[in-house]
This record gives structure tokens, C-alpha cells and sequence, in this order.
């Protein structure tokens, strides 16, 4: 690894809104960039303007800052690096298109789109390279005059970089070591584009990594067939000796069977594959986000972090700080990690349960509010221990309603199976003497209530499961829920006899 400061980059092209994959490599880029003290740079690769979608740049600001993810140098931020956004970029691409055309490392192609195509049906698997370029129209093949003609009239073209054949080309990746390939099987790829005056991705990613002084490329393995490219580009612009060193991360995987990760998946396994919930501007369709579906993002990056990466031992819970401490390229797995969805949940659930009461009483709020409840209708203690009394059943913050509406609405339906299973025709008679117990204690709320109303169970010989339970079902709806007393005490006694007094009325036992 070189000595020099550790500058990192996400690069997205705002061509929809981040994929969870993406998310991962900007999360990878951020411990990386923190635990050596370096920067974290935010560049938005927006020279494909045909591929452009409006509101994604902000989609993608807004993701990264949900998560935690922060930027020292972007177009938000600010920097001395910058402009930040490529499309501002031009005059330096073109200046660099340039120097490679006045060195000869690259060249002019006027080659219309119908010829290319000619070409390509003339030739099978017909590449544009040292093999095929004197054949075609450029300004290796045609007479000077005719290329400052063509020029001087306004002819579209393209630059393409001119790849010597016969060269072994070494990328070095950390985590996957040499990576070696002839430059024979490498085309001139095309670095620039008259018609739109932009450069390509691959032009323009290689200047602004460099002027950026970026000494680590860290991202997807999707791109690594394209870093021989940018090897032999550096070279080209005689920028080889602070090249920054390349990490290519493994792909994340379907779940189930094989193959990448993709939307499809998650719709069919009911899980986002984004952070935040996405609307598209041109469809309308809206596409679930983590963040919407009620993740917690601490929860969302503990659980991406472990997604090819692990800590050498079996720790899984981690916070961001954690992560950065001991996050390392030595322990990023080579190979796909498979999408453990349903570890998503858990890693939820472990961080709602850190969360204190008092917290998880705030989100609770919303919740209540979407079913009709006015959460300021109850005092904050209330709101506290009903959700400490069900946390630990909750993946959720919304699961905090299914698990404790009934601390909110007197069930007004009662589970058939429970009815069947529990109330028998005497029950109403014995609820009837449990209200008179109840309004008899001394203290409802205190602890002494459970013993007292198991000790009148045990006394007239009474089935216990039988009698806590249609107790339970007048009291809840259903047989489920926290332990029953704690229910009653949080309820008061004026509630839990209302209660006890409409099973009694309206419940009827099965035949
Ligand atoms: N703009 C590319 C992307 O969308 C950047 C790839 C890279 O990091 O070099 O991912």
C-alpha cells in the first residue's frame, strides 16, 4: 500500500436510485477512508446523458446521509478538488482528450453508426482494435487533408484510445492480487464524443481519480474487466508512478440459486433492494426502500458490512465505529456473498432492542397515529411500557402495533380457536367471579394481584390454562401477548372489567 493520504471515492452515475450494492461500496469506501484518516469523496459520474434520470443525485445524497455515510468532498460539501459533478468537468476532459491525441495514443473516428454496423455484420465478433482500425474511418487510415475536411465541416466523431496489441497488462488488486490480461483482447475503446462534447466513463473516471489524487479505487466487481483499461491509461498519460491501488469487490448474490442480485429478487421475496423508497419520475412505479419499510440504518449497515466482509471472528453486531476500527481488505471474501435477507431482519431486531424504551416510544408514535390512536392521549410512561412489555417480539417498529394494539382499543372480535379451546359454558359465571376479586384487592396495580387471583383459581379448583386464558381473551382478543398481569396493571382495573364484562356478554361458546 502506498504511503500517501488515503482518498477514497464514490462514484455513482445518477441513472436511478442506488442499488443496495451500491450502498455496500459506498459503505466499504467509508470505513476504509476512516479508519486511515482520510477523505471520502462523493463524485457524481454524469457524462451519459442519455442514461440521465432527474432526482437521483438527491436520492443519493439523501441515502448516504441516512445511513451515516459522510462525504468530506462532494458538490454538496464542497472541496478543492472540485467541480465534483463531471458534466462540469468538460474543459478538463477536453484538455486531456487532447494530450492523448497530440502524444498518438489516441485518435479520430468519424465511422458512422450504420458502419460500425456494416462492420460488425461483415466480421463476426468484429472488435474495433489494431487488427481492424486501419479498415475503418479515422485518422490513423485516412489522408491527413481529409480528417481537418471532415473536421473543419463539422462531422460528428468520437476519440478512441489506441491499444497496442501484444502487451501484458498487470491490474493489482488487494484483494485479488495480479490480475493479468493481453492488451490484444482489448478494443480502442471510444474516450470522447464530438456530438455531445462529453467524455466517455472510462476518460473521465481515470482524469478525475487522478486530479482528485484518489490513491484507492474501491468498487464493484462489475468493473473490473474495465481496469486493464485504466492501467494503460494511467500509462498513457504518464501517471503510472501514483496510480491508486485497486479493490474490486465481490458481487452481491441472489439469495436463493445463483447469479446477481437483482430487483426481480426482492420482489419476489418481498425484500427492498434500496435503501429509500423510490418513485421513478417516468413510470411512476414506487419501489420500496429500507429505510420505509422501518430499518433502522445502523441496523441496514451492520448487515451490508458483513456482506463479503467479516471481522475474523464471529462478532456480528457492530456499530459504524466498530466497523471502522476493524474493517480490513485481509478479510473481504474473493467470491459473491449471498443476500441473507432475512439476517437483515434480524440485525433489525437486535438494534430496536438497544434501543431504550423512551426511544422506541417516539417511533411508536407514527404508528399509532397511522391506526387512529392519539399517542398524545397517553403519558409518555404508558407509551414506554407498553413498548417495553413487547419489544423483543418486534423485527419492526410496526410490528409494535400488532404485538400492542390492545394496550389502545378493547378488542372487539374474539379468536374462534381460543373460544373453542377455552371458553366453556360456566366461563361467564367464573369471570363473574373474577371482576368481583379484582374490584376487591387492595392495591389492582400492585404485585400482590397475580398470587391473589391464582390463589382463588387454585382454591375453588379451577382449570388454570382455562380460566388465565378466556381471561386473556376478554382482555386481549386473542391468547397471546405479554404476561397477563403486567397487561391488567397497565390497563387499570376500571378497563380490564370493562373488558372482562363484554367477553362475558358478547362471547358465546362454540357447539
Ligand atoms: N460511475 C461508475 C458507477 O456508476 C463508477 C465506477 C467506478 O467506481 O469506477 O458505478
Amino acid at each position: 500500500m502506498s504511503a500517501r493520504k488515503v482518498r477514497v471515492r464514490f462514484a455513482p452515475s445518477p441513472t436511478g436510485p442506488l442499488h443496495i450494492g451500491g450502498v455496500r461500496t459506498a459503505l466499504y469506501n467509508y470505513l476504509f477512508a476512516r479508519q486511515h484518516g482520510g477523505d471520502m469523496i462523493l463524485r457524481i459520474e454524469d457524462t451519459d446523458s442519455q442514461r440521465f434520470v432527474p432526482g437521483a443525485e438527491e436520492y443519493i445524497n439523501e441515502a448516504l446521509h441516512w445511513l451515516g455515510i459522510k462525504i468530506d468532498e462532494g458538490v454538496r460539501e464542497g472541496g478543492s478538488y472540485g467541480p465534483y459533478k463531471q458534466s462540469e468537468r468538460r474543459d478538463i476532459y477536453r484538455a486531456h482528450v487532447k494530450q492523448l491525441l497530440d502524444a498518438d495514443r489516441a485518435y479520430i473516428a468519424f465511422d458512422t453508426p450504420a458502419e460500425l454496423e456494416a462492420a460488425r455484420a461483415a466480421t463476426p465478433n468484429f472488435q474495433y482494435d489494431a487488427s481492424t482500425r486501419l479498415q475503418m474511418r479515422n485518422s490513423l487510415s485516412l489522408p491527413r487533408e481529409e480528417v481537418e475536411r471532415l473536421l473543419a465541416d463539422g462531422t460528428p466523431y468520437v476519440v478512441r484510445f489506441r491499444i497496442e496489441p501484444g502487451r501484458e497488462v498487470v491490474v493489482n488488486d488487494l484483494l485479488r492480487g495480479e490480475v493479468k490480461i493481453s492488451s490484444s483482447v482489448l478494443d480502442d475503446k471510444v474516450l470522447y464524443k464530438s456530438a455531445d462534447d462529453l467524455p466517455t466513463y472510462h476518460l473521465a473516471n481515470i482524469v478525475d481519480d487522478h486530479l482528485m489524487e484518489v490513491s484507492h479505487v474501491i468498487r464493484g466487481e462489475e468493473w473490473l474487466p474495465s481496469a486493464p483499461l485504466h492501467v494503460l491509461l494511467y500509462e498513457a498519460f504518464g501517471w503510472s508512478d501514483t496510480r491508486p491501488d485497486f479493490v474490486h469487490l465481490p458481487l452481491l448474490l441472489k439469495p436463493d440459486g445463483k447469479g446477481k442480485l437483482s430487483k426481480r429478487d426482492g420482489d419476489r421475496l418481498g425484500f427492498p433492494v434500496f435503501p429509500l423508497e423510490w418513485h421513478d419520475p417516468k413510470s411512476g412505479d414506487v419501489s420500496s426502500g429500507y429505510r420505509e419499510k422501518g430499518y433502522l440504518p445502523e441496523a441496514v449497515v451492520n448487515f451490508l458490512a458483513l456482506l463479503g466482509w467479516n471481522p475474523g471472528d464471529d462478532t456480528e453486531l457492530m456499530s459504524m465505529d466498530e466497523l471502522i476500527q476493524k474493517f480490513s481488505f485481509d478479510h473481504c471474501s474473493r467470491s459473491g456473498a449471498k443476500f441473507a435477507f432475512e439476517k437483515g431482519k434480524w440485525f433489525n431486531h437486535e438494534y430496536l432492542q438497544r434501543l431504550s424504551d423512551a426511544e422506541l416510544a417516539q417511533l411508536f408514535k407514527p404508528v399509532l397515529k397511522r391506526h387512529g390512536v392519539d399517542p398524545e392521549a397517553y403519558s409518555p410512561e404508558y407509551l414506554e411500557q407498553v413498548v417495553g412489555l413487547v419489544k423483543s417480539r418486534i423485527n419492526f417498529v410496526d410490528d409494535l402495533w400488532d404485538q400492542a394494539s390492545f394496550f389502545f382499543e378493547a378488542p372487539t372480535t374474539y379468536d374462534p380457536k381460543a373460544i373453542k379451546k377455552r371458553w366453556s359454558p360456566e366461563m361467564p359465571a367464573i369471570l363473574g367471579q373474577l371482576i368481583e376479586l379484582l374490584r376487591d384487592l387492595p392495591d389492582f396495580a400492585g404485585p400482590s394481584t397475580e398470587a391473589a387471583v391464582l390463589e382463588w383459581i387454585a382454591s375453588k379448583g379451577y382449570h388454570l390454562g382455562n380460566v388465565m386464558n378466556a381471561f386473556r381473551l376478554t382482555v386481549v382478543g386473542e391468547c397471546r401477548g405479554p404476561h397477563m398481569f403486567d397487561i391488567t396493571r397497565l390497563l387499570g382495573l376500571d378497563e380490564t372489567v370493562k373488558r372482562l364484562e363484554r367477553g362475558i356478554a358478547t362471547i358465546t361458546p362454540a357447539e
